[in-house]
């Protein structure tokens, strides 16, 4: 059977290798007779060539973020923002803006009581709003997942600053794409920018203690026991640099995607600010539009309904919800995404197939 002809919109949900990371890997792959399987422990010869891959990789990644922190490798971004909300143990209260990650909601619920950041119409979390008095840990996202909005992040860490409160960043959606904005404590993951699922990071400013969650063998500095994966961090690495690298050629070509977009989908409704936003994500809604027939009519075209963590749970999205929208719309809106590998003629055939099966439900 040969692969079926698909179109990949979904670059919010994951991206693919890059071809770059993949060769990055495949050395420390090895199986018998090979040197790259060394475990980067070891204190032998293959164990400190596996290290050196590892602190080679653990350079790129440092590049994504500001100067003056160190990067402690996770198992993922949720792993990272786990580490980085307990690790913390907040003396006082958490406040996060209300179209956090789940991620990042359900920590701070199950660490007690928090209070959310109202969101604008747009999408944006200003600073308008009233802060808890005890506020010890701020969580402000720099580019949200589901509408792609870009929070103002620079100005959370003032008044976190000026509130005595650390600022806690998921820039999960911006690592690679665009500058990361200063923090305290910053997570990523290594699968939204073209590197492998089951690795993140998340750096920490010098000066920050955290407990560890995860205890044992004292890796990472003692802040995540377990051995690494040399494999996974050469990957993550690999893809790291290469965005830095490609930054303002993907950037560009993510801009020529988004006009070709905003042509194809003349009379629908963008969701969340269109000037404040990463332009490879096109989250859309069509008054009456039956989603779930329209993702099954198009089952070629890899896309998503509101946001790809909350779809199949029947729940209309926090984060459309947030901006004000009735349930009726946060369910008739979908979610494109696209980046580096997404060709012009690729989009204009998945936007085709949607628009063709939209227009075919009255
Ligand atoms: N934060 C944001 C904004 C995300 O989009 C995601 C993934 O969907 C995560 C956190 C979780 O990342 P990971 O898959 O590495 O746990």
């Amino acid at each position: 059977m040969g692969k079926p002809h698909v179109i990949y919109c979904d670059y919010q949900a994951t991206t693919p290798l890059a071809p770059e990371a993949r060769e990055a890997m495949l050395p420390w792959l090895d199986g018998p007779g090979g040197t790259g399987f060394g475990n980067p422990h070891s204190a032998h010869r293959m164990g400190r060539m596996a290290a050196a891959a590892v602190e080679v990789a653990r350079e790129h990644v440092a590049a994504l973020f500001p100067a003056g922190g160190k990067v402690i490798f996770t198992g993922s971004a949720t792993e990272a923002i786990n580490l980085a909300m307990r690790g913390v143990e907040p003396g006082g209260m958490i406040a996060a803006s209300a179209i956090e990650h789940a991620a990042v909601l359900d920590t701070a619920g199950a660490l007690g009581a928090f209070h959310a950041i109202d969101v604008d119409a747009a999408g944006i979390a200003g600073l308008d709003g009233d802060l808890p008095e005890d506020v010890s840990l701020i969580a402000v996202m720099q580019v949200n997942n589901e509408i792609g909005t870009i929070q103002p992040v620079a100005d959370w860490h003032e008044r976190a600053q000026a509130r005595g409160a650390l600022l806690l960043c998921d820039a999960v959606q911006a690592a690679g794409k665009i500058e990361i904005a200063d923090a305290d404590m910053i997570a990523v993951s290594a699968h939204k920018l073209h590197g492998p699922k089951g690795i993140g990071a998340l750096w920490v400013r010098d000066g920050i203690e955290l407990e560890a969650l995860i205890t044992g063998g004292g890796q990472e500095q003692g802040l995540r026991s377990g051995t690494l994966s040399p494999a996974l961090c050469a990957g993550f690495g690999a893809a790291a640099k290469l965005a830095l690298d490609r930054q303002v050629q993907d950037a560009a070509h993510v801009q020529a995607l988004w006009n070709r977009a905003l042509e194809l989908f003349d009379g629908w409704t963008l969701n969340g600010s269109a000037e404040q936003r990463w332009h490879g994500n096109l989250n859309i809604r069509r008054d009456g539009l039956d989603v779930a027939r329209l993702m099954s009519d198009c089952r070629n075209v890899m896309f998503s309904a509101g946001s790809a963590c909350a779809s199949g749970s029947g729940r209309p999205s926090h984060v459309l919800r947030a901006l004000g929208l009735s349930d009726a719309q946060a369910k008739s809106s979908i979610r494109l995404g696209f980046g580096r590998y997404t060709t012009i003629e690729q989009f204009e055939e998945a936007a085709e197939a949607i628009i063709s099966a939209a227009n075919s439900q009255g």
